[in-house]
């Protein structure tokens, strides 16, 4: 489940003073689950990584009470703590965490040039890029009002929570029919909200949706609010909206999934790497290289299929590894 909360031990670490231009052979950005594992292997590969941690220190994982599926904790653990975990593990091996978000990236090196809140330039011999991605949101002022308390952008991750009870997800594409699917195994009935009177998913996903007997499209619908005392207890929804028959109807739900695609944070170094259609970074066959040379991604924001806590920290391990022998071959 799903919660705001702070995750800092801030207190050490201070913001760089601005013009300077300072030589690293390892720079991190982002401090996810995959920004710490590239940091724990290459600090333990001597390789000084310099982490910083952008907008969201800890990643997506601080906005969540429990995970429940990060191997290595049999009674789970808060994600904040988890992350805390990770930032100490990365620390005792000497990685330079700060703060600061890289706001502009010049990789045609190396060496690359990082900016960092555009003041500082970082000159880089390698880059890993573990920036992260973000769940899109309808922009409704309740996703706000019930986060940690019914809403949610992650069927895998949260819907243990709701088995045996009503829910709702919203989207008509592969990720919405994914997530009914797999909600569907553990709800009672899963309501799949689409705006439009056909589905994006692809054939044989749509066929999968329609084959199982506790999901309910409702064609043509679309979010107006959610509703519950404390907790979402339901949703109220325009059917036809802004047509001759509008009309509004209520379902009683406990959870309200989002599905409505996800936004990889890579617009940075977008002129210089390949990326798919909506921004997830190409990496090369089963590595972590990208297009420009000494230039790795993990997690997130290369991974537009699985993006979970433990394949982001197996690709960050990946590309440290790859960062080490790109250095050694290079310099040998
Ligand atoms: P993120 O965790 O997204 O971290 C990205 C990092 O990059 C952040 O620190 C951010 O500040 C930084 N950053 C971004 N742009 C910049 C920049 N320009 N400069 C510097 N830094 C930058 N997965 C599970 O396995 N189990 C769960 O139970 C689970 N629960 C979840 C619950 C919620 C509510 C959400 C949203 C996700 C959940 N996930 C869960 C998914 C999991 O959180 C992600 O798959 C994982 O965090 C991805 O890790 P990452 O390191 O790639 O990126
Ligand atoms: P997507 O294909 O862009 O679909 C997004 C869905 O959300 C669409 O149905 C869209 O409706 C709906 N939507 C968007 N904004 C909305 C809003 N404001 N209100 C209500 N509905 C809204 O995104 P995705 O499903 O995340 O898939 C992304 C890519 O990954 C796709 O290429 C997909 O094929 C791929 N993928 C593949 C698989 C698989 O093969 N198993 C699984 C997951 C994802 P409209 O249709 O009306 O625009």
């Amino acid at each position: 489940m799903f919660k705001s909360m702070n995750l800092g031990d801030n207190q050490s670490q201070k913001t760089e003073p601005a013009g300077e231009v300072e030589k690293v052979k390892c720079l991190i950005i982002g401090s996810g689950p995959a920004g710490y594992t590239a940091a724990i292997y290459a600090a333990r590969a001597n390789l000084s990584p310099v982490m910083y941690e952008g907008l969201q220190p800890g990643g997506q994982l601080t906005t969540t009470t429990e995970v429940e599926n990060f191997p290595g904790y049999p009674e789970g653990i808060t994600g904040p703590v988890m992350m805390e975990d990770l930032k100490a593990q990365a620390k005792r091996f000497g990685t330079d965490v700060r703060w600061g978000l890289a706001t502009k990236a010049e990789l045609d090196g190396p060496p690359h040039r990082i900016t960092i809140d555009n003041k500082k330039v970082i000159e880089a011999d390698t880059v890993i890029i573990a920036t992260g991605a973000e769940a899109k949101y309808l922009g409704l002022e309740d996703e706000k009002k019930y986060a940690g308390s019914g809403v949610s952008a992650c069927a895998t991750c949260d819907g243990f929570f709701y088995r045996g009870k009503d829910v709702a997800v919203v989207g008509g594409g592969d990720t919405a029919a994914e997530e009914a699917l797999y909600l569907a195994g553990l709800c009672k009935t899963v309501y799949m909200i689409v705006r439009r009177d056909e589905l994006r998913a692809s054939k044989v996903m749509q066929e999968r949706v329609f084959n199982t007997k506790n999901i309910v499209v409702l064609w043509k619908h679309q979010t107006k609010a959610l509703f519950g005392d404390g907790v979402v207890e339901g949703a109220t929804l325009w059917k036809n909206k802004d047509e001759a028959h509008e009309e509004e109807v209520k379902i009683k739900i406990d959870g309200f999934f989002l599905a409505i695609g996800h936004k990889p944070n890579s617009d940075i170094f977008k002129d210089y790497l390949k990326t798919d259609d909506v921004g997830y970074i190409h990496t090369i066959g089963n590595s972590s290289r990208t297009d420009a040379e000494g230039v790795f991604a993990c997690g997130d924001v290369m991974d537009s299929t699985y993006r979970q806590a433990v394949t982001a920290a197996g690709s960050g391990c990946k590309a440290a590894i790859d960062a080490e022998r790109y250095l050694s071959e290079k310099n040998s």
